[in-house]
């Protein structure tokens, strides 16, 4: 399909003209209506569709098991009921000290400034998070600040989601301003996946507020699949590379979408491609709807060691499971044994 159209127009016009309609994907990608049950119309009513169309512009025509669209379509199996697939796998309501802040790791930290996501993919482990009863407000930064104050072990601070890079420059650098003013954070992350479905997202001024700033900037993508990385968007997350800012990417393991080493090798030297570093690459986390995802422990064995087998080691991925409780996220070797 089309994509330069999308290369030209900024990205919160794009923002703002997502497809949220199953059937209006579907014909865009010349596939017949008939491709969605019903079950599939209720899962969307659940968990909205939600896709950029510069995102459905890398998909392939005509093809319903295009892994870029099998991350974002509805589908009937996400209904059914799987007893460990549960709403809030990672007991993350727990961890939530106040409005935006989840801190369960030492020295760092999530600050949750936004619920909305440019693009809903059908695996997340947010997607009952209700995170709209807690998002900080400008008046909330004091709090924020005592508690960072309190917890002299914490120097980096993870600007998490939804996704961090839904949200204006402006209150982007209006937050990264009072992060910098506590010497005590050396270190801002932030986690999004807006620089891979609208890829004009990182537009000058978001450069400018990025490479001004005095913390050390970690931006981590997250891409799944080599396909989703077209030149433009290579050429894009490039530009940071650049400008010194460390770019790392964090996949998620997926059936049907990435479960095959040459998948992900491909994937590793994409992102190489565009100086980008491969950082976690997740087991799924079981949340309720993304059971049709999820993999044997040893089948993901099989995979992870061919992937080792055919990549150097600074292209390979730790494989990691998130452990609700643990103190960190815990990484995965000979699963199917351990
Ligand atoms: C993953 C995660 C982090 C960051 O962990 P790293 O291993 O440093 O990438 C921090 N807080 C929470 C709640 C997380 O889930
Ligand atoms: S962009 Fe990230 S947080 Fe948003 S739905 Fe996708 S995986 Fe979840």
């Amino acid at each position: 399909m089309t994509n330069y159209l999308y290369q030209q127009q900024n990205w919160q016009s794009q923002l703002s003209d997502l497809i949220t309609d199953p059937q209006e994907l579907l014909s865009l990608l010349q596939l017949s209506p008939e491709q969605l049950l019903s079950g599939a119309i209720l899962a969307s009513e659940q968990f909205k569709l939600r896709v950029p169309r510069a995102f459905v512009g890398k998909m392939k025509v005509a093809d319903p098991f295009d892994p870029l669209l099998l991350q974002v379509l509805p589908h009937h199996l996400e209904l059914e009921d799987h007893p460990e697939f549960v709403t809030d796998p990672l007991g993350e309501e727990q961890a939530n000290q106040q409005p935006g802040v989840l801190h369960k790791y030492k020295s760092r930290f999530l600050l949750t400034l936004t619920g909305a996501c440019a693009v809903h993919c059908r695996y997340c482990f947010r997607r009952h998070f209700p995170y709209q009863d807690n998002l900080p407000k400008n008046e909330d930064w004091l709090n924020i600040k005592q508690y960072i104050e309190s917890q002299p072990d914490i120097n980096e601070v993870i600007l998490s989601g939804g996704d961090p890079l839904t949200l204006t420059n402006r209150r982007l650098q209006s937050w990264i301003e009072r992060l910098e003013s506590l010497p005590q954070i050396k270190f801002l992350r932030i986690h999004s996946r807006v620089p891979i479905v609208i890829p004009n997202r990182v537009d000058e001024a978001l450069i400018s507020i990025l490479k001004n700033s005095r913390l050390r900037i970690i931006l981590v993508v997250h891409s799944n699949h080599a396909s989703e990385l077209d030149d433009f968007t290579c050429r894009t997350l490039n530009t940071l590379v650049k400008h010194q800012i460390t770019v790392l990417n964090q996949a998620v393991l997926l059936r049907g979408v990435n479960d095959s080493a040459q998948v992900l090798v491909d994937l590793s030297y994409r992102l190489f491609d565009a100086g980008v570093m491969p950082y976690y690459l997740h087991v799924l986390d079981k949340v309720k709807g993304a059971h049709h995802f999820d993999l044997m422990p040893q089948d993901i064995d099989l995979i992870y060691k061919e992937v080792l087998a055919n990549l150097p080691g600074y292209l390979v991925p730790k494989l990691v499971r998130e452990i609700a409780g643990e103190k960190n996220k815990t990484p995965l070797f000979g699963v199917s044994t351990a």
